[in-house]
């Protein structure tokens, strides 16, 4: 064997990052370092998230230097880039350094450029490539990544697309901590979470989206991995809840109906979530067997509620579509996230706002909704830079003459402000009890909790200078 002690770490440390970064595993590092059983003496596997000594830089470099002799770590995300790559520069220089994941693949010739201590950077899906390294194949045949040369950086060609059900699902006993819902950085419940790819790819092409290409701009065709693996799968999770984090969870209605019906039949009893298109509304015998099988939460991708930006985006659907399917899918106990896109080409300030007055026409429980980025191989790249006024950076970020970056955060303050009064706060608490998404132990954990939640809250709008500001939008609130 040429490697004695892999190290594979997720470089995001908890008290820096926000409460959904760390509820759930961290799935894509843990598909890589499972594929590589068997070709290293020793495994370790480290979400510093959930690390107390080694989250410390002092404690982590002495154990890498005492131990290990490669690191693999994945960049999943923009958020706390720079952080990341202040800590890659700190590793020691004479220990192999690979590092992968969506944001590495994406931004190759800057973290060449700013982290000397990288050696390779896994592009793309690493399960196969990663192998090949470790078993010391030589670089220039290795299919998927970049590499340095002396004083030059070397890309090998893309890897083509493995088939999925190939992959070993992740192997959870290497995980050192379980996932729990905290916000904040404070426990709210006893409550375990896990994540489930039962399918990669999606056969859609909605325009904003990066989810169904890789970051090489390969389109990942929509692929299924058996209903018979993901059931094994699944009933050897110990977590509470567990989320499908395929992009579309009902591409095929069939074959989601068949995952219900052996949920049902094996008796497999854990709270399920799930993204899906709103067209999931078309199928009620699907919806009927989620909710037997308990599923709890649905987030859909609405995106807007004007007709003209949801054809600009290629999603599929209108405004009238997404009333029609929202009445029906209301009738279901199951709590509806919605995610919404703002900043759209062309949008008004006018229109940004109504997202908030539009999710609750349609009664949706609760909503997401970040900034239009128009990132390396989206489609809107080029109609964006050719539409007067409007400007992309590089990291993918769109604004225009009249919507600064400062002025649509403003706006999306607004629309937050809008939608989340406390009475809806009220009321998303009681759906969670409805849909029977929260026992009546989590709810008196989260009641124990709160006053610590509070005082975090506060602390962070303080620290943010926003506290005001946050009261006045929170208690002067116009219900509408
Ligand atoms: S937004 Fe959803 S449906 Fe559209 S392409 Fe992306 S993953 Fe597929």
């Amino acid at each position: 064997m040429k490697y004695n002690h892999a190290l594979f770490m997720n470089p995001y440390i908890e008290r820096a990052s926000t409460s959904t970064m760390g509820l759930f595993p961290p799935t894509g590092l843990e598909y890589v370092a499972t594929s590589t059983k068997g070709l290293v003496g020793k495994l370790t596997l480290l979400d510093l998230r959930y690390e107390n000594e080694l989250s410390k830089t002092d404690k982590l470099l002495d154990f890498i230097r005492n131990e290990i002799d490669i690191i693999c770590v994945a960049i999943g995300w923009d958020r706390q880039f720079n952080e990341v790559c202040e800590l890659l520069r700190l590793l020691p220089e004479n220990i192999p350094l690979v590092v992968g994941g969506y944001k590495a693949t994406e931004r190759v010739e800057e973290l060449f450029e700013t982290c000397p201590t990288i050696d390779i950077i896994a592009r793309g899906e690493a399960e196969e490539t990663i192998k090949e390294i470790l078993k010391g194949v030589p670089l220039k045949d290795i299919l998927g990544i970049s590499y340095r040369n002396g004083k030059r950086v070397i890309h090998n060609a893309n890897r083509p697309l493995p088939n999925i059900d190939i992959i070993d699902a992740p192997d959870r006993s290497l995980r050192r901590n379980n996932y729990y819902l905290k916000l904040g950085g404070v426990k709210v419940a006893n409550l375990t979470f896990d994540a489930v790819l039962s399918a990669r790819g999606c056969p859609f092409n909605c325009k904003f989206c990066t989810f169904n290409l890789n970051p090489l701009g390969q389109k990942r065709s929509y692929s299924e991995r058996t209903v018979k693996s993901v059931i094994k799968e699944i009933e050897g999770i110990t977590a509470n809840v567990i989320l499908f984090s395929d992009d579309n969870f009902a591409t095929n209605p069939k074959r989601a109906e068949e995952i219900c019906d052996l949920i049902i039949a094996r008796k497999l009893k854990k709270r399920f979530m799930a993204q899906a298109r709103i067209e999931i509304a078309k199928s009620p015998k699907l919806l009927e067997k989620m909710v037997k099988a308990g599923f709890k939460m649905l987030s859909l991708g609405v995106e807007s509620p004007h007709d003209y930006i949801l054809t600009q985006l290629n999603k599929g659907f209108d405004q009238a579509t997404i009333r029609k399917y929202f009445k029906v899918l209301k009738k279901y106990p199951i709590f509806y996230h919605g995610f919404f896109i703002y900043g759209n080409l062309g949008e008004t300030e006018e229109e940004m706002l109504y997202i908030a007055q539009f999710s609750k026409e349609i009664d949706c429980d609760s909503i997401a909704f970040s900034k239009l980025r128009v990132d390396k191989y989206s489609p809107l790249r080029e109609i964006a830079k050719n539409t007067p006024g409007y400007h992309v950076t590089d990291r993918g970020e769109l604004y225009s003459d009249q919507f600064s970056h400062p002025a649509l955060k403003k706006i999306g303050r607004k629309i937050k402000f809008s939608f989340y009064s406390p009475f809806k706060l009220l009321k998303i608490v009681k759906r969670f009890i409805v849909v029977r998404f929260f026992t009546f132990g989590d709810i008196l954990s989260f009641l124990a909790a709160s006053p610590f939640l509070l005082k975090n809250l506060i602390a962070r709008e303080i620290q943010k200078k926003r506290l005001a500001d946050t009261l006045k939008h929170l208690f002067l609130h116009k219900s509408s």
